[in-house]
């Protein structure tokens, strides 16, 4: 076994062997203020020459960014010229309402929604769909559909959706969002590239032949990603607590270790065979950037 380890470390392509045959997408959030949706134009315009495939943006708890969401996801496909993706969940809006929203994408010349249940308001009730509303991703999917012929990504859950009864009915649900006429899968983050590639073996086995890109999480802060893993379930590996300790107050140290920590694990998923990357980019270009780099991603000369 440690020889076939050996052997595979050494024939996995090393940083200077990426050639960047990768695709890439980034999601942003809405902004809450003026200077924040600066900086978010910002890493937009710095982002743009890798030339993603496109670039999505969130849609706040219960539907609280509707109109901030539209606003940015129109804004990056006309200015930008990036293919835009919203992302729209179920949560406190009825069938007509969502569909009115998927309905004035359409008209703007937006193709691409991001479907997804949502969480509820308060997430010690636990979710419960909204009265006349749609009840999880797979019958928005469908309903979608139903508004226009969208491109459609949804959700995906290496280490299982918390709501999920076992593995396989989580899986069952991801194979249910393809046939509803999902193009592709996003997963929650995930630390441990082998965490991926198990995830991607069981979806094959269950007879998903989808695309599943795994969301890349760079760390910004390690207080806050231990807080959002704890919600979704998402483990933090032990020897990430490692890296981080004694970094809080030094922002810039921390950034490094975090592009590294995410190069790395983006260095392995490729020697695995990924080719597609959609990055968490919380609205900050540098570290996306920096990986992307590292990936072997370089500008278009004419963006
Ligand atoms: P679903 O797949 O519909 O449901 C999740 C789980 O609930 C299922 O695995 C299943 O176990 C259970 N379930 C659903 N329906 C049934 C049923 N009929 N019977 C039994 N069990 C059922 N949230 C936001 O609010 N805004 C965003 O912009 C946003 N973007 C995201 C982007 C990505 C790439 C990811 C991975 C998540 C995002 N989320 C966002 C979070 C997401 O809304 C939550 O994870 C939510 O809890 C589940 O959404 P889903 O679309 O996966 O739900």
């Amino acid at each position: 076994d440690q020889m076939r380890e050996a052997q595979r470390a050494l024939e996995a392509p090393m940083f200077s062997d990426l050639v960047g045959d990768i695709e890439v997408s980034f999601e942003f959030f809405p902004p809450k203020s003026e200077k924040m949706a600066e900086t978010l134009w910002q890493s937009v315009e710095t982002l743009k020459p890798l030339d993603p495939r496109f670039v999505s943006v969130t849609y706040g708890a219960g539907g609280s960014t509707r109109e901030r969401t539209h606003e940015q996801v129109v804004r990056i496909q006309n200015e930008a010229q990036i293919p835009a993706a919203a992302h729209l969940t179920c949560v406190a809006a009825t069938r007509e309402e969502v569909d009115a929203v998927a309905r004035h994408y359409w008209e703007e010349g937006i193709r691409h929604i991001v479907a997804l249940r949502g969480d509820a308001p308060d997430s010690e009730a636990g979710y419960a769909p909204h009265p006349g509303g749609y009840e999880n991703a797979v019958d928005l999917i469908k309903g979608l559909k139903k508004v226009g012929d969208f491109e459609i990504s949804a959700a995906a859950y290496p280490e299982m959706h918390p709501d999920s009864k076992d593995r396989q009915a989580d899986l069952d649900n991801l194979k249910a969002k393809f046939d509803a006429g999902a193009t592709r899968a996003i997963t929650q983050f995930f630390f441990e590239p082998e965490c991926f590639f198990d995830f991607r073996d069981r979806a094959a086995a269950a007879g998903i032949e989808g695309e599943i890109v795994p969301g890349i999480m760079p760390v910004m802060s390690f207080a806050a990603v231990q807080k959002m893993s704890g919600l979704c379930g998402t483990a933090i590996p032990h020897w990430m607590e490692g890296l981080f300790e004694g970094l809080d107050e030094k922002p810039e140290a921390r950034q490094l270790v975090s592009a590294t920590i995410a190069a790395e694990l983006c260095r392995r998923l490729y020697a695995g065979g990924v080719r597609q990357f959609h990055f968490y980019t919380l609205n900050r270009a540098e570290l996306s950037y920096a990986i992307c780099h590292m990936l072997g991603l370089r500008p278009k000369a004419d963006t």
